[in-house]
């Protein structure tokens, strides 16, 4: 395909993209703000069936609406496109801070994460259609409502549409222009509990076993693994110990180790 032909209509329909933004970027749809996410799926599922997408709609009390919509084409592949409903800003967020183009940026609640991205999928398939392009197996574009909490509901529909899918696209918008992302650092939380011996220290300090120190030992060691290549650990609290006198009986950490490939 033509590459300058395909950046020629994507600039033909950047108004139209641009009003479309603001639109969703002056709506608050932040996660378990279920009505406010129903007004995003309530805007996107006539202009998918514009497009002669099939949106589909399941519904959880907690989290919302996770919307789906799908194209066949006339090729192989099947071609996931994920993008996100929900945003991390509460009810009132849009009014006090609305839309606002200053280009070449666009400010607003959500706009880049994930209200462009929506909009990417959706204009990508109007790019093909105005291509005449349909070398695809089928077009599947997800909605979830609940990313910003981590997918809880969402995240094992995902995972069963991926197993349909030959290529599965994120639309989250990267942090400069023209980047192509191919992974992500994963992340993992972990909270550590150490259990000591607690004894009056003046005593037989010997027959008391400290928590805290126990812990400074496992939390130095874990830092270590920043030796590995890709992994950054960040030791981000720390508390214990009962008073003066006492020999700590236990103490806690919360660390977050990520991995990237
Ligand atoms: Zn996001």
């Amino acid at each position: 395909m033509d590459a300058r032909k395909i950046a020629a209509i994507a600039q033909e329909l950047y108004p139209e993209f641009l009003l479309d933004l603001e639109a969703l970027v002056n709506m608050d749809s932040g996660s378990e703000d279920v009505e406010g996410l129903q007004t995003v799926v309530d805007y996107l599922v006539p202009r998918l069936g514009a497009l002669g997408l099939t949106p589909e709609v399941e519904w959880h009390d907690q989290y919302g609406p996770f919307l789906t919509a799908r194209t066949r084409g006339s090729g192989e592949a099947t071609i996931l496109f994920l993008s996100h409903l929900d945003t991390v800003w509460p009810r009132g967020t849009a009014a006090k801070r609305p839309f606002e183009l200053k280009e070449p940026f666009a400010y607003g609640p959500g706009v880049n994460d994930c209200r462009s991205g929506i909009l990417c999928a959706l204009y990508a398939v109007k790019v093909l259609q105005k291509l005449g392009f349909q070398n695809y197996g089928q077009l599947i574009l997800v909605f979830n409502p609940d990313e910003e909490l981590g997918a809880p509901w969402s995240g094992r529909l995902i995972t069963e549409l991926a197993r349909t899918a030959d290529v599965a696209l994120v639309m989250e918008g990267p942090t400069f222009p023209d980047e192509f992302i191919i992974s992500r650092a994963g992340t993992m939380n972990y909270t550590m509990e150490v259990t000591g011996r607690p004894i009056h220290s003046g005593v037989a300090p010997e027959d008391g076993r400290n928590a805290i120190l126990e812990l400074l030992h496992k939390l130095l060691k874990i830092q270590t693994l920043e030796q590995h290549d890709g992994i950054k650990v960040n030791l981000a609290t720390i508390s214990g110990g009962e008073k003066q006198g006492i020999v700590a009986g236990h103490a806690s950490a919360d660390d977050q180790v990520q991995i990237s490939v």
